[in-house]
């Protein structure tokens, strides 16, 4: 471990991308699982941060080949909550103890800048919780205006850093058709809209879908690399589930094993990142979200989601399926955690990384 700005950081380990290549094909799972957890062990102590998710809005303008919430999904039951209903429901996660909410939704752009910046003064005006935003593609003045407002971090997922798999993958906005022929343009904009979050001093997550349809091991160790360069904060990765409402339903569902084996790699390149166990790997395999967590993930975002409209945010089959309560979702996970010999945490969880300057 080494010391930087009076932060302690642990040794991250250099691969070349033929060596990940290698890695993701299973080449060495033993020592890569069992790294892996040592690293994890060492830069975080058995902790495994809780952040309580609140999905607000499914309604979104996009078209993601992959997304249950694809504006052109016309059977979508669309529900927008309210901002007195997400402030109901970020009482239940500061209540419960936890020390993150993460705000989550389509990008819904009725959502004006204003309204948003007004949730989150509320909320830390009134708990000592960290925010993360995960809300798309809004304006660089809109990302400064919640900035100053006190959000804490921001998650942007690139899905793939891959120009043409990019192209392929995310057409056009709904509202701007036409970028579907500028093919490689939302690309630049998502890109720099990464990178001015970091500038604006967010904690910048960032991340792919492993097995996204086109997916080879060479582009997705590149991708990784890639995270890795930018010095990201949080690095959320999960496997792509096939989805039969978009033009992808016919393409296999991910391999659970590949994305444990990409959250494995990017534990050691990055050791004190935080690395979230998604749900999408339980949609795939029951438990394999668990199983995450021995294998270089050290999050997990349970939903808080009012149930009435919890079923409806289907970004893929078996998100958000569970017809348990709140309430026993969540024990049954911390003493699933406690089982595997970690210990749940409502720690803030910051990220120990030094900022990334571009
Ligand atoms: N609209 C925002 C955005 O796209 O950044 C945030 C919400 S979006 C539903 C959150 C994430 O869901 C995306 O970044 C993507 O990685 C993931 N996702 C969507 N469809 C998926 C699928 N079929 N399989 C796996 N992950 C998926
Ligand atoms: Fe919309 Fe995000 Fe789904 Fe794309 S991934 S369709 S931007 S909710």
């Amino acid at each position: 471990r080494t010391e930087s700005q009076g932060k302690t950081f642990t040794e991250s380990q250099a691969f070349s991308q033929s060596e990940i290549v290698r890695l993701l094909q299973g080449d060495d799972d033993d020592w890569l699982f069992a790294a892996a957890a040592r690293v994890n062990r060492q830069a975080f102590n058995r902790q495994v941060y809780l952040r309580g998710i609140v999905e607000f809005s499914n309604f979104c303008r996009n078209n993601c080949h992959y997304c249950g919430l694809r504006a052109a999904n016309r059977k979508v039951e669309r529900y927008r909550l309210t901002s007195e209903q997400i402030l109901s429901a970020v009482a239940l996660i500061a209540e419960s103890g936890m020390g993150t909410v993460v705000l989550q939704s389509g990008d819904d752009f009725t959502y004006k800048a204003d309204i948003i910046a007004r949730l989150i003064r509320q909320i830390k005006s009134r708990y000592q919780l960290a925010v993360t935003l995960s809300l798309g593609d809004r304006h660089h003045d809109e990302l400064a205006l919640w900035r100053e407002a006190g959000a804490d971090r921001y998650l942007l997922k690139m899905e793939t850093f891959d120009r043409e798999l990019f192209a392929a993958s995310r057409s056009g906005t709904a509202s701007r058709p036409d970028a579907n022929s500028r093919t490689g343009a939302d690309y630049d904009e998502r890109l720099a809209r990464l990178k001015r979050i970091q500038q604006l001093g967010y904690q910048t997550g960032s991340g792919v879908i492993t097995d996204l349809p086109g997916m080879t091991d060479e582009i997705l160790a590149r991708d990784l690399l890639t995270l890795t360069w930018m010095q990201l904060d949080m690095l959320a990765c999960g496997p792509f589930v096939a989805h039969q409402q978009t033009p992808l339903h016919q393409s296999p569902n991910g391999d659970v094993l590949k994305s444990h084996r990409v959250s494995a790699i990017l534990r050691l390149m990055n050791p004190d990142a935080n690395i979230p166990a998604t749900s999408s790997l339980d949609a795939i395999q029951p438990g394999a979200r668990l199983q995450g967590l021995t294998r270089g993930c050290n999050v997990v975002m349970p939903s808080f989601t009012p149930q009435q409209v919890y079923a409806s945010y289907n970004i893929y089959p078996g998100k958000n399926s569970a017809s348990d309560t709140l309430q026993a979702r969540l024990s049954a996970l911390k003493q699933q955690i406690s089982h595997l010999g970690l210990v749940a945490s409502n720690a803030r969880g910051d990220a120990l990384r030094n900022p990334y300057v571009p």
